[in-house]
């Protein structure tokens, strides 16, 4: 079903803050890799937002994913500036509903 210049774990994918940066609470963001980028941003490296946030000493999680989305999935998840809509994290405080899945487990994308 993959082939080499298919990468099995492209997609979009939502992090969110254990504590609010400013008014960012979640990075929403598309990867060719999502296990590779995460590695990255646990760095402090591929994104300005989980730099800072890294730089304040916050912890965060990948809490969603969208398994094979495209980039224009993530822009339309980004223009509805819908991050505490779409965590199941912020969800599941505000008593709105059950958690919801995350797609495929975050060990997936764990090398
Ligand atoms: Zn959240």
């Amino acid at each position: 079903m993959f082939d080499s210049t298919t990468p099995h774990n492209a997609g979009v994918y939502l992090i969110h803050f254990d504590t609010p940066y400013k008014h960012a609470r979640h990075y929403l963001g598309w990867a060719g890799d999502i296990g590779k980028r995460l590695a990255r941003h646990q760095r402090g490296d591929g994104a300005r937002l989980l730099e800072v946030v890294r730089a304040a000493g916050i912890s965060w999680q990948l809490v969603r994913t969208w398994p094979d989305a495209t980039r224009d999935v993530e822009k339309r998840l980004k223009g509805q500036h819908s991050g505490v809509r779409l965590c199941p994290i912020c969800q599941h405080k505000a008593g709105r509903r059950k958690p919801m899945g995350a797609g495929r487990p975050v060990s997936f994308y764990e090398r």
